[in-house]
């Protein structure tokens, strides 16, 4: 069937187009323009509405590259359904380098906003109205804070199905379920709409991670395959199913000081496994060893290397040693593929 005509920002898109809309957003004090750049490949046949956007946080980088990326694939000439892309939803946050708006509030936890409300509720409001009333479909890209780098990974609600589908269409190694009651996924998922909806977070804020970034774009490419929006695929190796998480743990430090980690993101430890150490910063003396409370693989840490007693060290994703195993199986997998496979 025949794709409809789409409007929004009262342009109306025609079936078969490919254009970008700016979207004017809340004026600012210096009374500079400012406009959210957006994408909108409207195909000739109807199928899902799919709406990828990065950037909610403006200091997190690696949603922009993969969308960079992904925006050149040649099969994106031919979809079903329609897509809708936001490389930068806080464009204030990117401008600031900063992860919330002008008057310091989260986006995220802003939705769905209203128009008399605060700034940051302003913003979120005209993004519910004139984007998320269209979409079918979300995968909202992330990165950790800064100095907190994050192993790829897709946090969902794995009660709403199909977003548990969407979840592992995606392929990132593990699968994180949330229970949180804000923010995007929380908008998307409420009744009576329940629009299935998965972040994917990768890297730590104002970086690039290159890994996270390639598997971010062949994510977004195999959920668009799975939901029928698209024929082909990416080539590349064959990489393991996620694996789904249901209990991770931050070690906090118990001392503070110059901290030391010794293990990298997706390695498995033991419990017992000696994370970190921690020593006094003006002298020789060695404060504290930190060791693991339990078996699981590491899915977040702290580049930063001064630090506070009670701040985060590493985040531990709860697995057994055989689902580890395949973790690490997918992590190697990944880092012999050579060359850029996104540029047909
Ligand atoms: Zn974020």
């Amino acid at each position: 069937m025949k794709n409809p005509p789409l409007k929004i920002s009262n342009i109306t898109i025609q079936p078969g187009e490919r254009i970008t809309v700016a979207l004017p957003t809340p004026e600012i004090y210096t009374c500079a323009p400012i406009y959210i750049p957006i994408h909108i490949l409207h195909g000739k046949k109807q199928g899902p509405t799919l709406l990828v956007c990065g950037a909610i946080h403006g200091d997190e980088i690696n949603g922009v590259a993969i969308i960079q990326r992904f925006l050149k694939l040649r099969m994106l000439h031919s979809i079903r359904g329609t897509l809708i892309v936001i490389p930068t939803m806080n464009i204030y946050g990117m401008i600031t380098m900063s992860r919330n708006l002008p008057d310091r509030r989260d986006l995220e936890g802003s939705f769905p906003g209203s128009k008399t409300g605060s700034f940051a509720s302003r913003l979120a409001n005209l993004l519910t109205e004139e984007i998320f009333q269209h979409i079918t479909h979300c995968i909202d890209l992330h990165t950790g804070e800064p100095h907190i780098a994050k192993f790829p990974q897709i946090i969902t609600s794995t009660e709403n199905l199909e977003s548990k589908q969407l979840a592992y269409h995606f392929k990132a190694p593990v699968i994180l379920n949330t229970q949180d009651s804000k923010g995007l996924l929380w908008l998307l998922h409420k009744e009576p709409t329940s629009i299935p909806t998965i972040i994917y977070e990768t890297g730590e804020a104002l970086r690039l991670d290159f890994r996270g970034i390639h598997l971010g774009v062949r994510g977004i490419v195999r959920v668009m395959k799975n939901i029928g929006m698209l024929t082909s695929s990416i080539k590349g190796a064959k990489i393991p199913s996620s694996i789904l998480i249901d209990s991770e743990t931050w070690v906090r430090a118990p001392s503070s000081g110059l901290c030391e980690v010794f293990h990298k993101l997706g390695t498995f430890v033991k419990k017992g496994t000696r994370l970190a150490k921690i020593f006094d910063p003006f002298g020789t003396e060695q404060r504290e060893e930190v060791f693991s409370p339990v078996d699981g693989i590491v899915i977040a840490r702290n580049h930063l290397p001064i630090i506070n007693e009670g701040e985060p060290i590493v985040q531990i994703a709860e697995i057994r040693e055989p689902a580890a195993e395949k973790v690490q199986t997918w992590t190697s997998d990944i880092q012999e593929e050579k060359g850029d496979v996104f540029f047909e």
